[in-house]
């Protein structure tokens, strides 16, 4: 077999990732990259207990005896408000636009900062009187529906 970065005929080579691309080096080679495992490591099984947050969005809540509940749920605890797909990236920037460090937002929204980190990092989803509060201060929009188009030219 011959080696793919020296070309040396080698009795065996190895497979090696380097740089993005996988080959196959003699042993010489092999060492300045890192060699592959043939046997893949289990990975960890993550479904399940983890509390991903999606904005708009109830997880595993809805199960049978539970249904009746679940709209009365979703108004009193998730909000109404549909927020639009990038509601965290939009008061991200809003607030650098004004050059406010989350602390000063914090401020600003009678919250701690560590709320508004949570807030921008999407594991809070503010209820609809802080989404208000957070539109009006940052003067943005986090709602789903289209921006009114200004038509400008
Ligand atoms: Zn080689």
């Amino acid at each position: 077999m011959l080696c793919e970065m020296c070309g040396k005929e080698v009795p065996m080579t190895s497979r090696v990732r380097l740089e993005h691309s996988v080959l196959a080096l003699c042993p010489d080679c092999a060492k300045f990259g890192t060699p592959l495992d043939p046997v893949p490591s289990p990975t960890p099984a993550e479904s399940g207990g983890r509390s991903t947050f999606r904005p708009g969005v109830v997880a595993g809540r809805a199960t049978g005896t539970r249904r009746r509940l679940e709209e009365r749920d979703l108004y009193q605890e998730i909000g109404e408000m549909e927020l639009a797909p990038d509601w965290t990236k939009r008061i991200r920037v809003a607030r650098e636009a004004l050059q406010w460090t989350p602390e000063v937002l914090g401020q600003k929204l009678n919250e701690k900062k560590s709320l508004v980190l949570k807030i921008e990092s999407g594991n809070f989803r503010p209820p609809d009187a802080l989404v208000r509060k957070i539109e009006h201060i940052l003067k943005v929009r986090l709602r789903a529906e289209p921006e009114p188009s200004a038509g400008q030219s």
